[in-house]
């Protein structure tokens, strides 16, 4: 499973190693060596489980969908942090409730904090 794209439509047949990725960080995270580019990708369509290859020195706007089976393969790319962010829009709203309220660290002092003068350095 990508973590990186949450809407991954298709796996990527990296050129280099030979093996299916679904996307370019996905490879970075579990190869040694960088993707190599080509200008013939291969894909595979995750709605119809079937593989098919682009040019991509010549890539229009038909070639975003999967040949077989039509799946409009090339999204903009949701990432699971940017999901995270749209919580955040009134965040300076509260920040208001952010006072210089000081920790008082009293709590801490338990065995952590016995005095160790018994103990040799
Ligand atoms: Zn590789
Ligand atoms: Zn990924
Ligand atoms: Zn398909």
């Amino acid at each position: 499973m990508c973590k990186h794209i949450l809407n991954v439509q298709v796996a990527i047949r990296a050129p280099c190693c030979k093996q299916w990725f679904d996307c370019a960080e996905c490879h970075a995270e579990r190869s040694d060596h960088r993707l190599r580019r080509t200008n013939e990708m291969i894909f595979l369509c995750k709605k119809c489980k079937k593989a098919f290859r682009k040019d991509m020195s010549e890539y229009d706007e038909q070639d975003e969908y999967c040949p077989h089976c039509d799946n409009h393969y090339v999204l903009p790319a949701v990432e699971p942090k940017a999901a995270l962010m749209v919580e955040g829009e009134d965040a300076r709203v509260d920040s208001k409730m952010l006072k210089d309220e000081r920790v008082k660290g009293d709590a801490s002092r338990s065995i952590f904090t016995q005095d160790g003068s018994s103990r040799l350095g």
